[in-house]
């Protein structure tokens, strides 16, 4: 099977929907491996955004990320990475996440946009390195 780093981020959190993503990923039938709450400093922020460092937005995203508390899962199952990115809809969540969605559901400007999910496999063991530096499965 695969892993794929997941965040439900502050905006999901501030809004009570921990509960109705995890009820989403569990229906899927993904297995939650690691899973906790925490607050996220400036250091895990920049590190999880690397990539996006020379973009427009990369200062707002990064004070949005450390605003309050994240959740931070560790998904397990087959074709996880591809899995978890389909039930969250894609980036923008009224021009792109389709209803049915996590994000097409309940989100409407991109950068409240609820969860984060890795993008491929070098990304999800580079991320779950980050966030869960104990991990193994
Ligand atoms: P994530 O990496 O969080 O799963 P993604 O892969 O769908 O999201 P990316 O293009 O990697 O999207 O962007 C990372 C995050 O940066 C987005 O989820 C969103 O919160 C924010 N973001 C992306 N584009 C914009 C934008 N144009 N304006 C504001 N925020 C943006």
């Amino acid at each position: 099977t695969e892993q794929t780093l997941v965040l439900i981020k502050p905006d999901g959190v501030a809004r009570g929907l921990i509960g109705e993503i995890i009820t989403r990923i569990e229906r899927k039938g993904l297995k939650i491996a690691a899973l906790k709450q925490v607050i996220v400093s400036e250091e895990i922020a920049v590190q999880h955004y690397a990539e996006h460092r020379e973009r427009p937005f990369f200062g707002s995203l990064i004070e949005f990320i450390t605003s309050g508390p994240v959740v931070a899962i560790v998904l397990d199952g087959e074709r996880a990475i591809a899995a978890f990115r389909q039930i969250a809809g894609g980036t923008d969540p009224v021009e792109k996440a389709v209803p049915g969605s996590i994000r097409g559901d309940f989100a409407l400007e991109t950068q409240y946009n609820l969860v984060h999910g890795s993008d491929s496999p070098e990304s999800a063991k580079r991320e779950i390195a980050l966030w869960f530096p104990d991990f193994t499965l």
